[in-house]
């Protein structure tokens, strides 16, 4: 405590860098600001994003400016963002997808595994979202729980998109797909659709909650089954 209190004292905290007037419009239709920041996203095949955004619009991360969508692709995608090959098309929004549908779905299913965990076991979370194959060798983003013990995995879930349909959420739990659906919001845009803001909440709930039911019944299913998945 007292060691806290001296460096306050000594260095009083920083005041947020103040807007630079940078002279580039804002891309967002209607912004009047002109202290944008040109996005500096660059994909694996070096393709470059180049929209300007200006602080309310954009974002800084580790020092490097990013439009709002490139932001949550590389906040989705974790440390592997500093990979150069690592980064996704400068148009695929499946990373940031995977992240916001697992972060609306993580204490959920923390709270499954948990309930769930035996003697010994403890579960594992992913902190970001990576990119796998699935059986038939098609690329998907995923994140993972898992529930573990010293001998090994006792059963995973994960939330993926795979690249040939990137609006198709699924769920697996060990090696079923117990849901899959596109999210109202993304069905929605596709059809071109307006709804109002209490319609778009009650979708989303009746989304998440189907999402959440089938994971309980799954997790309750595998426990029941006496670990053995298949043996039905
Ligand atoms: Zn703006
Ligand atoms: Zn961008």
């Amino acid at each position: 405590m007292t060691s806290l209190f001296r460096r306050k004292r000594s260095e009083p905290p920083t005041p947020p860098p103040e807007p630079t007037a940078t002279g580039i419009d804002c891309s967002v239709p209607g912004c009047p600001n002109s202290d944008a920041l040109t996005c500096e996203y660059r994909d694996r095949r070096g393709r470059i994003c180049q929209l300007a955004f200006c602080p309310n619009h954009g974002a800084v991360i580790d020092g490097v400016p990013y439009c709002r969508r490139h932001a949550s692709t590389v906040r989705a995608i974790g440390h592997r963002a500093s990979d150069p090959n690592g980064l996704p098309d400068v148009n695929d929004r499946t990373p940031s997808l995977v992240n916001w549908i697992s972060r609306e779905l993580d204490a959920h299913i923390r709270t499954q595994l948990e309930a769930a965990a035996g003697e010994g076991e403890s579960v594992i979370v992913d902190d970001a979202v990576h990119l796998s194959r699935d059986y038939n060798r098609n690329l998907r983003w995923e994140r993972s729980w898992r529930l573990v013990e010293n001998t090994g995995l006792v059963l995973k879930i994960s939330v993926n998109v795979s690249e040939e349909n990137d609006a198709l959420v699924r769920i697996i739990v060990g090696s079923e797909m117990v849901a899959d659906g596109i999210p109202p919001w993304i069905a929605r845009r596709r059809m071109g659709e307006d709804v109002d803001v209490a319609i778009d909440v009650a979708q989303r709930q009746l989304f998440y909650q189907y999402l959440q039911e089938s994971i309980a019944t799954a997790v309750a299913e595998f426990r029941g089954s006496g670990d053995r998945p298949h043996a039905r």
